[in-house]
């Protein structure tokens, strides 16, 4: 059986992020969505709600299960059995990042291999951070996150 781990920072998890992990859902039998946990990067939302809103996405998918992690990708991968690492790859935006990531995540654990899945063409230029902004200064969201999530983001933005 193929475990495959899908990290990333879900800040918050948008419709772009769901059709990765739709279609790394098909591709393996198993794929764990791992929230990252860095003490150094400050996050819009903590990593428990990232977590929470992730795991309310991902329902319709039986073999898709929701972690968190803190420390090396690499590391927790090991710890997880997963010997496939999937990323979204959009327009360019992400190509040298991502390419200069896979390096270095094959030189610590060459066993582990990177997949790319191309990002749909509605979501190349789809990140957290823009539908944040958009939330923040009162744009509709909904082309961009569930409605769950969009619900949070409204949320946040009543508080600031
Ligand atoms: P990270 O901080 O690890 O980059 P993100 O939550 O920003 O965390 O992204 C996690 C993964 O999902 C990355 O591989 C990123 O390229 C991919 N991704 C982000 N947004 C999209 C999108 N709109 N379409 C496809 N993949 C995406």
């Amino acid at each position: 059986m193929t475990i495959a781990l899908y990290p990333g920072s879900f800040d918050p998890v948008t419709r772009g992020h769901m059709d990765i992990v739709e279609r790394a859902a098909s591709l393996f039998e198993q794929v764990i969505m791992a929230v990252a946990i860095n003490p150094n990067k400050p996050k819009a939302f903590e990593a428990i709600e990232r977590q929470r809103l992730v795991e309310q996405s991902v329902k319709h998918l039986p073999n898709v299960s929701v972690t968190h992690y803190e420390g090396l990708t690499v590391e927790f991968a090991k710890t997880c059995g997963a010997t496939v690492m999937i990323r979204g790859l959009r327009a360019v935006s992400d190509f040298e990042y991502e390419c200069a990531m896979s390096q270095m995540n094959r030189t610590l654990h060459p066993e582990l291999q990177t997949v790319f899945l191309m990002a749909g063409l509605e979501y190349q230029f789809l990140s957290s951070r823009m539908a944040r902004e958009v939330a923040l200064l009162g744009g509709d969201v909904s082309k961009l996150v569930e409605p769950h999530v969009e619900a949070a983001l409204k949320a946040t933005c009543n508080r600031k």
